[in-house]
């Protein structure tokens, strides 16, 4: 079991690796088959991220696939160093703003003049399925928070890897520029209808407890409709 303040083994094989600041989380998966990091986190976090591969006995050119769990700055920023190695994979309403580099909805800025365009390789739709032979990862389409917002199921341990759909606490995130409160709760219906033990936010906590924070998102989303004082939102949006 590997665990320091940067790295902790959430289940035989995955990893969570802290993202600082405003930097998504990113979650390492070594499968049988192939090796999956959802989330690339911040520009700025990414040799940090670096180190923490590295503990794992991981260089970059050993992530197979990277999933982004949408198409914001702080889970894609650090893309640019894996895609010439890695597949990058997105649902498709988040690549279309990733790949034509719409940065008014993904706030994506790394100052680098020189830096390569995005590239997203698999164009995702809800149900896709990576078999990585230990583990079973299925793509959630949950829009709300953006349009392309994505959750990984996985089915053995029936752990859900949420982005910022949902939060430990059931906190709110913003609603995105392309996002909906009407899709967020639909959305969050959907996943109240499967069997969930543990959720792996992109920032903050994780919980074991998905059945009282989906509850209470719906709670926050409604409020928040109703343009009620006191909504717990969560806002990633600075840049630092
Ligand atoms: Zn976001």
């Amino acid at each position: 079991m590997v665990k320091d303040d940067l790295i902790i083994e959430l289940q035989p094989n995955i990893f969570r690796l802290k993202g600082e600041d405003t930097s998504s989380h990113s979650y390492m998966i070594r499968g049988d088959y192939k090796n999956v990091l959802i989330d690339s986190g911040v520009d700025k976090n990414f040799s940090k991220l670096q180190k923490s591969l590295l503990t794992l006995g991981l260089k970059i050119r050993d992530i197979d696939i990277v999933i982004n769990t949408h198409e914001h700055f702080d889970h894609i920023g650090a893309n640019r160093y894996f895609q010439d190695y890695s597949l990058i994979a997105a649902h498709r309403f988040a690549a279309t703003k990733i790949t034509v580099e719409d940065r008014y909805v993904t706030m994506y800025k790394s100052g680098d003049l020189n830096e390569p365009s995005l590239k997203v390789h698999l164009w995702l739709e809800n149900r896709f399925r990576f078999d990585l032979g230990n583990y079973i990862l299925e793509v959630v389409h949950t829009p709300g928070h953006t349009s392309g917002s994505i959750c990984i199921y996985e089915f053995t341990r029936k752990i859900l890897f949420t982005g910022d759909t949902l939060f430990a606490g059931g906190t709110l995130s913003y609603i995105g520029e392309s996002g909906s409160v009407g899709d967020y709760i639909n959305s969050i219906n959907l996943l109240e209808t499967r069997k969930i033990n543990e959720l792996y936010p992109g920032h903050g906590r994780i919980s074991n407890t998905p059945e009282e924070d989906m509850q209470k998102a719906i709670l926050n989303a409604r409020a928040l409709l109703r343009d009620e004082e006191g909504v717990e939102i969560t806002d990633f949006r600075e840049v630092p």
